[in-house]
């Protein structure tokens, strides 16, 4: 009979949050399959627990994912643990559930730590409906799409990003969604310097031109106000178009985008905004 992939999380800073039901499944796994085995091993050394390990990450995920699930299909169990948080959230531990649902091997997942989940209960945003948005692109013509796929979006989103692009990040977020719209940074969530920080994009990327980022960050940031979506002017639209070309999008392309957005016809538009 086939044995079982567990998703463990582990900490995301603080190592009291390591449950004895994660602690159980760490000890009775056959062997753990781990983001950094480094990461992992220091994990290990603090619970003083000894397993056989096998390294499993992005540039691996292929070949590794078969011998795993090769020795699942064996019978052996395995806990699969990335650098922090929960497996299969912004890692690549989604790739061996799909494929250990692909050969019917059970995958079970033990709930705990998750940066995502964490950051927008701490937020201060409304929770009742969100989206998670993991990295944006570095590469800017994805980034914008992906933004510019989010104006319309009422739901609070959930974005992860390094510090060394934060304020980049905030730039271009800023620039889509208006520098009033409200944003929570959340960092360095259960460690020592845990900060929440509610604000908006102005405020932000005013705070942080000031205080360089450090360490890890969610950013929370608040959906589309339903009031926005009163009756646009064709004074407005050609704002929001004119607004768009600044942020780097082709004229052609912020035409198109408001004239679908707000139903004005793209030749009044693009008229206007070519003045
Ligand atoms: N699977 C993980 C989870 O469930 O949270 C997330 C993995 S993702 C590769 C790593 C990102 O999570 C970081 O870049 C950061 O955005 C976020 N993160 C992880 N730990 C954090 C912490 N203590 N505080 C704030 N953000 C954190």
């Amino acid at each position: 009979m086939a044995g079982t992939l567990y998703l463990v999380p582990t900490p995301i800073g603080n190592l009291g949050d390591v449950s004895p039901r994660i602690r159980e499944t760490l000890l009775s796994a056959d062997f753990l399959a781990a983001e950094d085995t480094r990461v992992t091993a220091n994990l290990l050394r603090h619970l003083d627990m000894k397993k056989p390990l096998v390294s499993y990450y992005e540039h691996n995920k292929r070949e590794s994912g078969e011998k795993i699930l090769a020795r699942l299909l064996g019978g052996e169990t395995c806990a699969l643990v990335t650098d922090a948080g929960t497996p299969a959230i912004s890692d690549p531990g989604e790739d061996l559930v799909a494929l250990c649902a692909q050969h019917g091997v059970s995958v079970v997942a033990v709930c705990g730590p998750c940066a995502a989940i964490t950051a927008l209960a701490v937020s201060g945003l409304p929770t009742g409906r969100f989206t998670f948005e993991g990295f944006l692109s570095v590469n800017k013509k994805s980034r914008m799409e992906h933004l510019n796929s989010l104006l319309a979006e009422h739901r609070t989103m959930i974005f992860y990003e390094a510090p060394h692009k934060l304020q980049a990040t905030l730039e271009d977020m800023g620039k889509a969604f208006g520098m009033e719209r409200k944003i929570s940074l959340c960092r360095e969530l259960t460690k020592l310097h845990e900060e929440v920080i509610r604000t908006d994009f102005a405020g932000a990327i005013a705070h942080f031109a000031e205080i360089p980022p450090r360490g890890e960050f969610v950013l929370i940031v608040a959906g589309k106000e339903e009031k926005e979506d009163a009756p646009l002017t064709l004074e407005d639209a050609i704002a929001l178009a004119q607004s768009k070309i600044e942020g780097g999008m082709s004229k052609k392309d912020a035409v198109k985008l408001i004239s679908q957005e707000t139903g004005f016809p793209k030749n009044a538009l693009y008229e206007a905004v070519l003045k």
